[in-house]
């Protein structure tokens, strides 16, 4: 097969890989440039791009590339730097570029990308003027970690503040409390915001309060000039607006007015538009046109990253075992998890860096009894965040149920108790979390895989007949939910 022609199915297998946005945001402008020394070179949009595939598509990329091409290569990305001759107008001169000619990609979109890659990565500071988008610079897509949580929510994100008013209008992000709706609302704000878009970022209280006040001062036209004159509108917490009937109202009109301009309207929730009570039905439906996704709680292994991000930024080293500790328990919110790594760090400066899994374990366990379920949270919720059960859930709760310490648990000790105890948690850790085999050896102090394999089959069989360990089995796993929240 042909080198160009291997690329091209790559490209039509990973299309039914991949999701579709993810697709579209990261491959669908791609080009195959050469093949040398088992080496594809594919051209990519921009350096943000290309950052993205080589950190999270790598593998899945190199892996169909593989079994596509039948030999083993490796694949550059390469954003492709042509020579810019700077136009008096602030635009680039697009001549030189092969696709814009032949008809490819339009002389405004060629123009558009330079204007993006230079602000970008060469930092030009946005055009001066009053305006104020209401943001936070500090909520970009670099510094927002991506998982399977929140994955489709960032490629929409993404692909809208590339392309905005043009693939996802309206965007809608929905989920709980915490997981990171605001973060992207503002890091599409800032992405356009430095392109020189007017931005404009409102919460749903300060749109109605605007209102309000313009009412009062009869303003009221300033205020939809305000509102209606800006290329990307992000409003929050869209939920507050239910019941509020002239708020509604004029927002209606805003979301038209923007919409039939072409720009581009996000909007933030805690539910999806059909979940939120006394909401104008007219205004649901136009929330239904565009794209909804939504955040969940992350995984363990979201969690893990975010903590390690996070402590970076802060400048601490988390040591691996104290983030693992850490990130191993549940959190209602990516917020809880922030402020519980805030807390072990500032007692890691108060200690002089000192910090052991005894004392990170100490905290965790004050942190959890005081760590509220956030009230607006539907009932079934707080359920859902309840049942999951982590490593750390089951030893903590065994080890209190049998009055024990951690360390008899963990230990290589065989005396009959303890292993019998041992077991039953072994068989409720499988039972009750995700975690995988080599996980749950990990957490039993190192154990290996087949050990923990043996010592699940054997519980699993001795219940069949074993009346009394299976109670035994059903009130541990009852006081594991229990302490779990
Ligand atoms: P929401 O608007 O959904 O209530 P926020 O966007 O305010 O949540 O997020 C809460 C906190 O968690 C913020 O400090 C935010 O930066 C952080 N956060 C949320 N998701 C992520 C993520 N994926 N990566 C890094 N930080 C995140
Ligand atoms: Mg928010």
């Amino acid at each position: 097969m042909k080198p160009e022609d291997a690329w091209l199915a790559t490209l039509g297998q990973l299309q039914l890989q991949l999701h579709r946005s993810t697709y579209d945001t990261w491959l669908r402008d791609s080009k195959f440039l050469s093949y040398e020394d088992k080496t594809f070179t594919i051209r990519v949009r921009n350096g943000y791009t290309k950052d993205w595939l080589e950190q999270k598509l790598y593998r899945a990329i190199r892996h169909t590339m593989c079994s596509v091409f039948r030999e083993q290569v490796e694949i550059k990305f390469v954003v492709q730097t042509r020579p810019q001759r700077e136009l008096g107008d602030g635009s680039f001169d697009t001549a030189y570029d092969p696709d814009a000619q032949s008809g490819g990609w339009s002389a405004y979109r060629a123009s558009e990308e330079a204007r993006q890659y230079s602000s970008i990565y060469v930092n030009e500071p946005p055009p001066a003027n009053d305006w104020n988008p209401q943001l936070n610079s500090a909520y970009t897509f670099e510094n927002f970690v991506v998982g399977p949580s929140n994955q489709m929510a960032q490629a929409a994100a993404y692909a809208v503040s590339v392309n905005p008013g043009q693939v996802y209008n309206p965007l809608y992000i929905y989920g709980n409390s915490g997981l990171g709706k605001t973060h992207l609302l503002q890091a599409i704000g800032n992405a356009c915001f430095q392109r020189g878009l007017k931005v404009l970022y409102a919460t749903s209280e300060q749109f109605m309060n605007g209102l309000v006040e313009a009412i009062r001062g009869k303003t009221t036209s300033d205020f939809r000039d305000y509102y209606r004159g800006v290329d990307v509108l992000l409003i929050d917490d869209v939920q507050f607006m239910a019941g509020k009937d002239s708020t509604q109202e004029e927002f209606f009109h805003t979301f038209n007015a923007l919409r039939e301009q072409g720009k581009q309207v996000v909007i933030a929730s805690d539910r999806r538009p059909q979940a939120i009570k006394g909401l104008d039905d007219r205004l649901r439906s136009r929330f239904e046109w565009g794209l909804q996704v939504e955040i969940l709680t992350p995984s363990y292994e979201t969690r893990l990253a975010i903590l390690n991000d996070k402590s970076e930024m802060k400048g601490h080293a988390l040591p691996h075992e104290i983030a693992h500790l850490i990130a191993s328990y549940t959190y209602a919110s990516i917020r809880d998890l922030e402020g519980t790594l805030t807390q072990i760090l500032a007692y890691k400066t108060l200690m002089g860096n000192h910090l052991t899994i005894e004392t990170t374990e100490r905290i965790l366990a004050e942190k959890r009894g005081d760590m509220a379920i956030p009230n607006a949270l539907p009932r079934h919720d707080v359920m859902a965040i309840k049942r999951q059960i982590s490593l750390n859930d089951v030893l903590q709760a065994t080890a209190r149920f049998y009055q024990l310490s951690l360390d008899d648990i963990l230990s290589k000790r065989r005396t009959k108790d303890v292993s019998y105890i041992r077991q039953l948690a072994i068989y409720l850790a499988r039972e009750e979390t995700q975690a995988s085999w080599p996980e749950i050896g990990d957490a039993f102090g190192g154990r290996n895989h087949s050990t923990m394999v043996h010592g699940y089959k054997k519980v699993a069989e001795e219940m069949e007949t074993n009346l009394d360990m299976r109670r035994e089995i059903e009130d541990l796993r009852k006081h594991i939910h229990q302490a779990a929240v």
